[in-house]
């Protein structure tokens, strides 16, 4: 299956929670989940009450949710589920441990784009370099102690700039981040609790294990 190319409010819309797909405007007011329309699902513009979740329901969307969130088509998403029920420990926590560290993330989350989309393109371009080398992978997983930075002819860009600006406080404990350098670390593997975007990883095993 492709890459979903509509509308990524719609999706916020559809999983009823902010799913911060859009960088800037999802913090402002201009969020369509924020504005009185938006607050019901696709189809549901004039106030159609949603029933009752049956349990696949809730297990589906969790994994859709989750898909979401980090930009994934199907086929990528339940690669990732494969590859952390072969690892030790829970498969909830490996998934969410995977995910968390693919290279696109990992900018998003250390302020280097606004969104996971902007970072994947970021990446895609060849603007990110891991320990020095330019690694334009999206999915590549960072390790413990890569240094993610940009190119020198990148750090005068303007948007960057700005981004880096706002960054900091934002960056979660399991990164580090060097404001002058424009240069992140990777100082522990995320746990479950230090992921960008709180998901019930438990919901999604039982909707693979059904
Ligand atoms: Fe979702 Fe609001 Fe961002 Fe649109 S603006 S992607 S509804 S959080």
């Amino acid at each position: 299956m492709s890459r979903y190319l509509g509308s990524a409010c719609k999706l916020c819309r559809r999983e009823r929670e902010k799913l911060f797909l859009k960088g800037e405007r999802c913090s402002s007011k201009n969020c369509t989940l924020d504005r009185k329309r938006g607050k019901n699902g696709p189809g549901q513009q004039h106030g159609m009450v949603k029933g009752k979740m049956s349990d696949y329901a809730k297990h589906l969307r969790e994994k859709q949710k989750a898909r979401r969130v980090y930009g994934l088509t199907e086929e990528q998403f339940s690669h990732y589920y494969e590859v952390a029920e072969k690892m030790k420990g829970s498969t909830g926590d490996n998934l969410l441990k995977i995910l968390e560290l693919r290279l696109d993330n990992v900018v998003a989350r250390l302020g280097l784009a606004s969104s996971k989309k902007m970072a994947r393109q970021l990446v895609n371009h060849g603007n990110i370099l891991v320990n020095d080398k330019k690694v334009d992978v999206p999915r590549y997983q960072v390790k413990v102690g890569d240094v993610i930075t940009v190119p020198e002819k990148y750090k005068v860009n303007t948007v960057i700039k700005k981004l880096v600006d706002k960054t900091t406080l934002s960056v979660p404990t399991w990164l580090s981040f060097d404001k002058n350098n424009i240069a992140g670390t990777v100082k522990s593997e995320p746990l479950a609790g230090e992921v960008s975007h709180p998901l019930n990883s438990q919901l999604i095993v039982e909707y693979y294990s059904k």
